[in-house]
């Protein structure tokens, strides 16, 4: 899989590409838009993370500039901006999704293999609902029977993993790697507590319970059948 970085910030830039060869990835940097949008058009690498701010031409000309080619490869937004208008417009524009400056390396590598895995399928939902549960993945915000639900950035990304596969016993071992970026053999403790928190947030004072504990399996996310109709 081969990625492609435009970002203009030194630091940044080396760190991510770094942090993504370690992940196994192949990757190229761009220091500016005009380099980015060269090097994206040549190469048909596989995801572009492409920051806003950029000098020359932004990260909006870029992606402009991608798909008035028929280029339809997923790009993941970075931005310090925090405004919904921006994700907004950046989604508007085909992005496939949006990072705030700053994150944690780990919260990126979690998206890049989210979108990796969705492949070039074209758009996706930004409204993941299960029963009456809702995760927008645009506004970051998730509410269950219209009732918003505050939670962290962990807590976010375990509802989406879950949400994404709902219906699937996920492992301990899978949730760790895809949302912590790394491997619990051991101490799944970390994890234990995340799903308790989430699930006394999105369960508690809800019905039905959402979030099972699958004994010795994992976690699985589901609305259990309807009751049969009473006769
Ligand atoms: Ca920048």
């Amino acid at each position: 899989m081969k990625i492609l970085i435009v970002e203009d910030e030194t630091k940044t830039g080396d760190y991510l590409r770094q942090g993504l060869r370690e992940a196994g990835y192949a990757v190229e940097l761009a220091r500016d838009g005009a380099d980015g949008l060269h090097l994206a058009l040549e190469g048909d690498p596989d995801l572009v993370i492409l920051d806003v701010m950029l000098p020359g031409i932004d990260g909006w000309q870029v992606l402009r500039g991608l798909r008035r080619e028929g280029r339809e490869m997923p790009v993941l937004f970075l931005s310090a901006r925090d405004a919904v208008e921006d994700r907004v417009k950046g989604l508007e524009l085909g992005a496939d999704d949006y990072l705030v400056k700053p994150f944690s390396f780990s919260e990126l590598l979690a998206r890049v293999r989210t979108i990796l895995r969705r492949g070039r399928g074209g758009p996706e939902a930004t409204v993941l609902r299960v029963a009456d549960l809702e995760l927008d993945l645009l506004r970051r915000r998730v509410t269950r029977a219209g009732q918003r639900i505050e939670l962290t950035a962990k807590e976010f990304s375990l509802l989406e993993l879950l949400m994404r596969r709902h219906g699937e016993v996920l492992p301990r071992t899978l949730i760790a790697s895809q949302v912590w970026d790394m491997n619990f053999d051991s101490d799944t403790n970390v994890i234990e507590v995340a799903v308790r928190r989430l699930r006394a947030k999105v369960d508690e004072g809800f019905a039905p319970r959402l979030i099972q504990t699958v004994r010795g399996m994992g976690y699985v996310l589901e609305a259990p059948d309807p009751p049969e109709p009473s006769p």
